[in-house]
């Protein structure tokens, strides 16, 4: 994250809006509330999270606690997310078929089905 300017412009700003927390991004105090967008921003909105954009630098963030979440770095963690829970599932369906298989191969082998065979 890069430090906030500390041009005029932007001092500026901060003696207009005294109160509003500047952009992690620029810095600008032109940060408004915005509209929910997509289903991640609608999820967020449900923990009482708000979305906020930044109008000097178009960044969508919302804050938790005293931390910046960037929308794009949220999207990023359920995408790895949404991996891992894939390779979890393959790997259980996999395990899932090993098991059935040496199950049924354990049950071709037992004595009485040996018997029947003859
Ligand atoms: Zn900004």
């Amino acid at each position: 994250m890069r430090e906030p300017a500390t041009s005029p412009a932007a001092a500026a700003e901060a003696a207009e809006h005294p109160s509003r927390r500047p952009c992690p991004r620029c810095g600008s105090r032109r940060v408004y509330r915005s509209h929910r967008r997509g289903f991640i921003e609608h999820a967020l909105a449900l923990l009482g999270l708000k979305m906020r954009r930044c109008h000097a630098c178009h960044l969508r963030f919302t804050r938790l606690g005293g931390s910046v979440l960037l929308v794009s770095d949220i999207e990023r963690l359920l995408r790895r997310l949404a991996l891992a829970a894939l390779v979890l599932a393959g790997l259980a369906l996999s395990l899932a078929a090993m098991f059935w298989f040496s199950a049924r191969q354990a049950s071709l082998a037992a004595p009485g089905l040996l018997v029947l065979g003859r």
